[in-house]
């Protein structure tokens, strides 16, 4: 049976969701200025997370320190990244999607996959429920979604990419020719900096040269089993299936997609507290603590690794899930590969018992479950944004405010325990 797949994409998602938060509010329009979310203006410091169109055309780009980003734009308006609004709105697209989907996967926190194969006889028109779609998230939401409509994820994904904002666009097999072979191959799924200019040394230029290659001749230009998966990208060809999110996973899990690779473990960690605290917040939030803690990284070839650890008492304390998080991300990662993608998931969760501690309750334990009780209190008076971490507050991402020390106890420990999921 023909599949039919979309790739359903926000567009600019941190900044479009901080946007719409802020037109509900009667503020002015992010978007149509040069803008931005990432660290502190005051303070130039902290990198660039998400930037508007007006803010593109400074050539100001994601991933980029803050100061870079001034100096090419002074005027540009920077605000800091707030990750419950950004679940709040994730939760909000993707519950229209599933009204209309029977099957959908959570890519990262603005991304997901519809499987439409076999909806025909209710959508006899698949371009025309895909404008609907976007249309409704548009219309009730307040920000807008690319579409992408192909006969698997990844012409689904490419074709999101196309033209943006608040597009539909389709890439069938017979459109290849007029579509795909024509884009530089650093904009193929799954190619890195690395690989394009790899290829481009040898002038592979566009997907269509690429495609031309034989395999054999691409082991010896790329080797290994990336040659394999070039070869068959190149083509358009790919059978991954559609996921369904597993239920547990669901609530507590954040992740983010990054345009430009982190290949430095500092960073890497920045960013993982960031999740951590966010998952941590919401399991607070609502009353719950997580047995098992996982963490998924995604390389420049599309490839996923995910590890998970079960703890031996539930927890919602941010330093306790970071250490869990640090611990598992040295499992998975070797120093100095790219990263494109970071998930941080709690699950497998329980009503919070009422603050009974466990036996393995140490005062370093409780110590934090302090720290974060004052950290939401003040959230929760001047919102999410006025606090932020120890370690985000010295990193190139969210800067400002004092440290606050991690738990050494699981930092300390060296059990090498090995989890067998593959993603969450
Ligand atoms: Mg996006």
């Amino acid at each position: 049976m023909d599949r039919l797949i979309f790739h359903v994409d926000v567009n600019s998602a941190f900044l479009s969701w901080e946007s719409a938060r802020r037109v509900q509010h009667g503020e002015s329009d992010l978007r149509l200025v040069p803008s931005a979310v990432g660290g502190d203006r005051d303070k130039r410091t902290g990198v660039i997370l998400a930037k508007s169109i007006p803010a593109k055309k400074y050539g100001v780009s994601t991933g980029e320190p803050v100061s870079m980003a001034l100096r090419k734009c002074p005027e540009l308006v920077i605000v800091k990244p707030d990750f419950r609004l950004y679940a709040r709105c994730s939760q909000k697209f993707l519950a229209v999607c599933r009204k209309y989907a029977p099957v959908v996967e959570q890519f990262s926190i603005d991304e997901c996959f519809l499987d439409m194969s076999g909806t025909s006889r209710i959508y006899p028109d698949p371009i025309a429920i895909a404008h609907k779609i976007k249309d409704e998230i548009r219309d009730k939401l307040g920000f807008t979604v690319n579409i992408g409509i192909g006969p698997n994820k990844l012409l689904a994904k490419m074709a999101s990419d196309f033209e943006k904002p608040d597009k539909v666009h389709t890439l069938f097999f017979d459109e290849l020719e007029e579509k795909f072979y024509p884009l530089p191959v650093r904009d193929l799924f799954s190619v890195g900096r690395a690989t394009a200019k790899k290829l481009e040394s040898v002038n592979v230029r566009t997907i269509g040269d690429l495609a031309s290659l034989d395999e054999e001749t691409l082991q010896i230009i790329i080797g290994g089993k990336f040659a394999k998966h070039l070869y068959l990208v190149s083509h358009g060809i790919d059978d991954s299936p559609v996921l369904a999110e597993r239920e547990e996973a669901k609530g507590y899990s954040n992740s983010i997609t990054l345009e430009e690779d982190v290949r430095d473990r500092e960073e890497a960690e920045q960013v993982l507290l960031l999740l951590s605290d966010s998952v941590a917040t919401r399991l607070r939030a609502d009353g719950v603590r997580a047995y098992c803690v996982s963490v998924v990284l995604r390389s420049t070839d599309f490839t996923d690794r995910g590890r998970q650890h079960r703890l031996d008492s539930p927890t919602d304390n941010t330093n306790e899930i970071f250490s869990q998080v640090k611990r598992l991300f040295s499992e998975l990662w070797k120093e100095g590969d790219p990263i494109r993608l970071f998930g941080v998931a709690a699950f497998d969760v329980t009503k919070d018992d009422g603050g009974q501690l466990s036996i393995f309750e140490t005062p370093e334990k409780e110590k934090s479950r302090d720290v974060d009780k004052v950290v939401d209190e003040i959230r929760g008076r001047f919102g999410v944004d006025t606090i932020q971490r120890g370690s985000i507050c010295h990193s190139p991402i969210v800067p400002g405010g004092r440290h606050l020390r991690h738990s050494t106890k699981a930092d300390g420990k060296e059990k090498k325990k090995k989890g067998n999921n593959k993603k969450q």
